[in-house]
């Protein structure tokens, strides 16, 4: 039973030496209880806020504490009447191969997954109802609208882009490098996708949304948010996702203080910016989400890209490549044989 722990607060990008590996024996179950064995692992940018204790809208992993994140797993055990041995759940194990539950906060793969269940991390779970919220009930995006997404084949953007397609709009990709941006415009079916390193992204922007921007999904923040902002229409929405371009930052952004001018424009031109945090905010919606994206999956109007790695020992190295945008899709480490 291997497990990965925190073993110190990073300063700034995280490296190998603020996670340990630490090998016990496997947990046994109590009466009413079950060991899972983690068979998917999911790897995402949050858990760079939960590696710190600055304020943020996760919790901090506390110190020689397992780092928690979301699994596929497999009943190994059961001394609980709800479940049987070897049946699939989504759970929360954290980076370890085994872990207990009392059932409370399981759930049942989703059906449509059942032929690849690392899908209950991406595209039938967590990164594609994020999308699909976001997207939908904030952005609200109409047809023939122009929408802009960041980090656009990563496992939020990927589908925010599909998605909007799906609805008839102009999509624009945002993603670091060419390679990429072809995968978005070629597989996604995006319009375009524009690359973040390149020194005239703002201008690239303004040639390809020749009609303004009305919807902008917010992944990144920084300099792709003063490319995207002078360009948004009046009534333009951006839900605001995440913002990774400062997640390892040390101390706050060096970018110079426009906080007025970014007021000015907010106010001039009526935008609506809603922060959103999916886990919080929409539970309640995730059966309509499921049942309209396992309908979308089944006719393959939207697919995924995973980003499959093998071995929990890895997942430090993983976590740390992801987080400087080596990871090309969602994710997910894969644990044990499925
Ligand atoms: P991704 O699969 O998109 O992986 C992260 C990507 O971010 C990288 O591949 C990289 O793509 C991009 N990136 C990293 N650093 C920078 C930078 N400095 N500038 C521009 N792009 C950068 O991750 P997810 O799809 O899982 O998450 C996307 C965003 O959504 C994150 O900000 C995450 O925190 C947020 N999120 C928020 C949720 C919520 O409830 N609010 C829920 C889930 C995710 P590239 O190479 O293209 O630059």
């Amino acid at each position: 039973h291997r497990r990965i722990v925190l073993a110190s607060r990073p300063q700034g990008a995280p490296v190998e030496t603020n996670f340990r590996l630490e090998v016990q024996h496997p947990p046994q179950p109590a009466e009413g209880e079950i060991l899972l064995r983690t068979v998917w692992l999911s790897l995402d940018p949050y858990m760079r806020g939960r590696m710190s204790d600055a304020p943020s809208y996760v919790p901090p992993i506390a110190i020689d504490a397992v780092m928690g994140a979301s699994t596929i797993a497999r009943v190994e055990k059961s001394r609980h009447a709800g479940f049987k041995e070897g049946e699939w759940v989504v759970s929360q194990n954290g980076w370890q191969d085994f872990a207990l539950s009392d059932g409370r906060s399981l759930q049942r793969l989703p059906d449509a997954a059942c032929k690849h269940p690392s899908w209950a991390l991406s595209l039938l779970g967590m990164t594609g109802f994020t999308a699909y919220m976001g997207l939908l009930d904030i952005g609200q995006p109409q047809a023939g609208e122009t929408v802009v997404v960041a980090a656009a084949t990563g496992a939020v953007g990927s589908v925010v882009g599909q998605i909007a397609r799906l609805k008839g709009c102009h999509v624009i990709g945002i993603a670091g490098g060419a390679e990429k941006c072809h995968f978005a415009e070629q597989t996604l079916g995006f319009d375009r996708c524009l690359d973040h390193r390149d020194p005239a992204l703002a201008e690239q922007l303004r040639r390809y949304c020749p009609d303004g921007i009305d919807v902008y999904f917010e992944n990144v923040g920084g300099k792709v948010f003063d490319a995207v902002l002078p360009l948004m229409n009046p009534r333009g929405r951006i839900p605001l996702c995440g913002l990774i371009a400062d997640y390892n930052a040390i101390t706050p952004s060096t970018l110079p203080d426009r906080l007025p001018s970014l007021q000015g424009a907010l106010l001039r031109k009526r935008l609506r910016v809603q922060g959103f945090i999916i886990n919080q905010d929409y539970p309640h919606r995730f059966d309509e989400f499921i049942h309209q994206m396992a309908q979308w999956v089944t006719e393959k109007r939207i697919i995924m890209r995973e980003d499959i790695y093998d071995g929990l020992d890895n997942a430090p190295k993983i976590f740390i490549d992801m987080l400087e945008g080596r990871n090309f899709g969602k994710v997910v480490v894969r644990v044990a044989p499925d």
